[in-house]
């Protein structure tokens, strides 16, 4: 397998980075390849502008999605973006791996996202019309790929818990989840969280660790979260509104959009390409 890790964390010497470490050790050791992005080391520049799209007329107004579109299809994207689609394209499996800041990714990698998913590649791609809504939530450039997050945060489990303060994990990750990582097409894993870290002491450390290595040696078998495809039948479209019939009557929010009833008895589409 090969594997790309985006790493946001500005101190190597973090428990991220010892985490990342872990990862990677054992990602090697399972004979896999590993790349990684390290947002912070490299320098990335997090925010879209015009210096982005060096072929955009200077005298027209700026239009950041049609620039990507533009400069996705001419080929005329910076070059640290290029090698950023390259690595996704080379990689069967993507890891982002961040602490929890404000209950979401830090900037810089929000940035990463921004300015690496271009028009045309991540989206905007596909049919779009009455009957079909482009190729994405589940299909796509990245369809039969991997993808899942590694995060740290200070609450404590049951912060983040169905009835907790901060509001369910799932729910608050839902947005990269199924946002950012399913609508390019990525099978989606459960995400790796480490919760309560701030009391982090020595003795807390491996236990955590060996539950990484574990997550790390399932990677290519555990079951994705099973989203629902948005051109698989289950939502009327143009409207892109579940059909009433599917999901517990009355039933709103974001786990209306995971597909629990049948997931049990499907193949997850990636393990059928892995035993192909
Ligand atoms: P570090 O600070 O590097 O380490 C954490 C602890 O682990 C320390 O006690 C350290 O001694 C110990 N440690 C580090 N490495 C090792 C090792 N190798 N072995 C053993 N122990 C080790 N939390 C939330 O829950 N929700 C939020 O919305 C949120 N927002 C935040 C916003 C900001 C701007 C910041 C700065 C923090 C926020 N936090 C939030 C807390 C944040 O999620 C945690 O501080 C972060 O996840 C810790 O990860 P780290 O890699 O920076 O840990």
């Amino acid at each position: 397998m090969k594997v790309l890790l985006v790493f946001a964390h500005p101190e190597p010497r973090s428990l991220n980075g010892a985490l990342r470490d872990v990862a990677i050790r054992e990602l090697e050791a399972q004979g896999h390849e590993v790349r990684v992005t390290d947002l912070y080391a490299d320098g990335w520049k997090a925010e879209v502008d015009r210096a982005d799209f060096p072929a955009w007329p200077p005298e027209a107004r700026f239009l950041p999605a049609g620039a990507s579109k533009k400069a996705f299809a001419t080929n005329t994207l910076t070059e640290d973006v290029k090698a950023e689609i390259d690595k996704l394209l080379w990689a069967d499996t993507l890891i982002l791996q961040f602490p929890l800041w404000w209950y979401a990714m830090p900037a810089i990698l929000k940035g990463w996202v921004d300015r690496v998913y271009a028009y045309g590649f991540a989206y905007g791609v596909g049919e779009h019309s009455d009957k079909r809504w482009g190729d994405r939530f589940g299909e796509g450039t990245l369809a039969g790929k991997r993808a899942m997050l590694i995060v740290t945060a200070g609450g404590w489990e049951e912060h983040y818990s169905a009835r907790g303060v901060n509001g369910p994990i799932d729910d608050l990750l839902f947005p990269i989840n199924h946002g950012i990582l399913y609508y390019p097409g990525y099978d989606v894993l459960p995400p790796f969280v480490v919760y309560r870290v701030d009391r982090f002491g020595e003795a807390d450390f491996e236990p955590v660790a060996e539950r990484l290595r574990e997550r790390m040696r399932t990677l290519e078998t555990i079951w994705p979260i099973p989203y629902r495809q948005q051109n698989g039948g289950d939502y009327h479209i143009p409207g892109m509104q579940l059909r009433p019939e599917l999901g517990d009557p009355g039933a709103t929010g974001f786990a209306l959009h995971e597909d629990r009833a049948t997931a049990k008895s499907a193949t997850p589409r990636s393990t059928l390409r892995d035993v192909a």
